[in-house]
C-alpha cells in the first residue's frame, strides 16, 4: 500500500467550491428546547454492540435488531431511524427518542477539481475537526481526525497551533467515516482509512481502536486492517500497546528529522523520547505485525532538506524494511517555513535513492494551497460556510 497516495494533511485543495453537506445537521435556528432534547440524546455510534443489545432487551425487543440497526447505518447508509423500514414502528420511535445517529454539523466543505473533499465539522460542544475523502482511480481513501487540536506541538503544523482541546469519542471518529462514505454513490465503497487528520491517534488509542474495530468489521465498514494506517508522531509505549493488540494495521511514523537535535526542534515531544526509542518501538511493531513500516518526512526548505540530513537518513533507514514518504511542506499562514526548491528536492531524493532507501516523494497537486491539516479550521472565518 502506498501511503503517498493517501496522505492528506499536505493536500493542496483549491477552494473552488464551498458547499454544505446534504446530510442531517442540528439546525442552529431550532428552539432551545429542541437543542436541549438533542443534546440529551445519546450518540448511537458511541455505543458498543453489547450496549445496544442491552438497551434493546431492556425495551423488550429482540437481540437481532441490533445487527439490523448497524446494518442500516454502516451498509445501507441510513441517516435516520425512520429509514429503517424493517424495524417495528415502536422500536424506531424509541430509538428516535433515545439516540442520535449523527451529532455533528457541517461547517464547510472544500471540493478540489481532482476529486478530493475536505470537510470541516462542528461537534456538539462547539469543537471543530477536519476529515477528507480522496478519490484516486478506484481507491476511495479517507483521512480522519482523532482529537480536537493536537498537543504534540510540531512547529510546522496548523493542527496544534492552539494546543489540544480534547480527545474525540469513538462515535465522533466513526461519524467522520460515515459522513465521508455517504458522499459516495451507492455503488462505491470506501477502500482505505488513514488516521492522519487532526490530533495524535496514539494519544487517544482506546477510542481510535474502538472506531477502527468497527471500520474493519465486515458488518461495519468492512475495510481490511491492511488498508488502514495509523500515523503517529512516535510515542513508544503506545506503539508497544498497539503491537500487543495484534491487529495488522499499518503504522506510519512522522520522523521529519534524522537526528535528535533537529527532531526535538521540529517535533518538541521528541525531547523526552529520542529517535532511538521511536525506532525501537517501530521495529517491534514491524516484528509483531509483519507490516512494512512507513516513515513520514515533511521536507522544509532550508531546515531538514540538506545533503547532510539525507545522508543521516540513509544511515538510519537503509537496513530497515521501510518506506520513506517524503512530503514537500504545505505552507501554513503565519509559520516561518517554506516548501523546498525543486533542486533541493531532487538532490535529497538522489541521495536517498542511491543510499538504498525505499523512498516515495509526494507531488503537490497544483500550485494553489489552501488546506494543510488544521488550516481549514483556522481559516474558516474567511470562507463562506454552509
Ligand atoms: N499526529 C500524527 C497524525 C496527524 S499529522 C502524526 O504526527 O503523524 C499527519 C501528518 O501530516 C504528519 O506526518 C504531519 O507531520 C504532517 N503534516 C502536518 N502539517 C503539515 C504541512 N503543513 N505540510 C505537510 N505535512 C504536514
Amino acid at each position: 500500500m502506498l501511503i503517498s497516495d493517501k496522505f492528506c494533511c499536505s493536500l493542496s485543495l483549491s477552494p473552488t467550491l464551498y458547499r454544505p453537506l446534504n446530510l442531517p445537521v442540528i439546525n442552529s435556528t431550532d428552539s432551545t428546547a429542541n437543542e436541549s432534547t438533542l443534546a440529551s440524546k445519546k450518540h448511537l455510534l458511541d455505543l458498543s454492540a453489547s450496549d445496544l443489545i442491552a438497551w434493546l432487551i431492556e425495551k423488550g425487543h429482540a437481540k437481532f435488531r441490533g445487527g439490523q440497526i448497524l446494518h442500516w447505518i454502516f451498509q445501507r447508509r441510513a441517516t435516520e431511524f425512520s429509514q429503517m423500514s424493517d424495524l417495528p414502528k415502536l422500536l424506531r420511535q424509541e430509538l428516535e427518542e433515545a439516540f442520535q445517529i449523527y451529532v455533528t454539523q457541517s461547517e464547510a466543505t472544500v471540493t478540489s477539481p481532482d476529486g478530493t473533499d475536505k470537510l470541516l465539522i462542528k461537534l456538539r460542544d462547539g469543537g471543530e475537526v477536519e476529515c477528507v475523502l480522496l478519490r484516486d482511480g478506484t481507491r476511495r481513501s479517507i483521512c480522519v481526525s482523532s482529537q480536537v487540536g493536537c498537543a504534540m506541538g510540531c512547529v510546522f503544523c496548523a493542527s496544534g497551533l492552539d494546543g489540544v482541546d480534547r480527545n474525540l469519542t469513538k462515535g465522533e471518529i466513526l461519524e467522520q467515516m460515515l459522513l465521508l462514505q455517504n458522499r459516495l454513490p451507492d455503488e462505491e465503497r470506501l477502500s482505505h482509512i488513514v488516521m492522519m487528520g487532526m490530533g495524535e491517534p496514539l494519544a487517544n488509542l482506546d477510542r481510535v481502536l474502538g472506531a477502527l474495530g468497527i471500520a474493519s468489521n465486515p458488518k461495519g465498514l468492512g475495510i481490511s486492517p491492511r488498508r488502514i494506517t495509523i500515523s503517529t508522531v512516535g510515542l513508544p509505549p503506545a506503539i508497544d500497546r498497539l503491537s500487543s493488540v495484534g491487529i495488522p494495521y499499518n503504522l506510519a511514523v512522522s520522523l521529519h528529522a534524522p537526528n535528535d537535535e533537529l527532531r526535538s526542534e521540529l517535533v518538541p515531544v521528541n525531547r523526552k523520547i529520542g529517535i532511538d526509542a521511536v525506532l525501537g518501538s517501530a521495529d517491534r511493531y514491524f516484528e509483531t505485525s509483519g507490516r512494512r513500516l512507513t516513515f513520514e518526512y515533511v521536507l522544509l526548505g532550508g531546515v531538514n532538506d540538506s545533503e547532510h540530513e539525507a545522508t543521516q537518513l540513509v544511515h538510519l533507514l537503509r537496513k530497515r524494511n521501510v518506506l520513506l514518504n517524503v512530503i514537500p511542506y504545505n505552507p501554513v499562514e503565519g509559520l516561518p517555513y517554506s516548501t523546498p526548491t525543486k533542486r533541493s528536492i531532487a538532490n535529497f531524493r538522489q541521495t536517498l535513492e542511491s543510499g538504498g532507501v525505499n523512498v516515495k516523494f509526494r507531488q503537490r497537486k497544483g500550485s494553489e494551497i489552501d488546506a494543510a491539516c488544521g488550516q481549514l479550521r483556522r481559516n474558516r472565518g474567511s470562507i463562506s460556510s454552509n
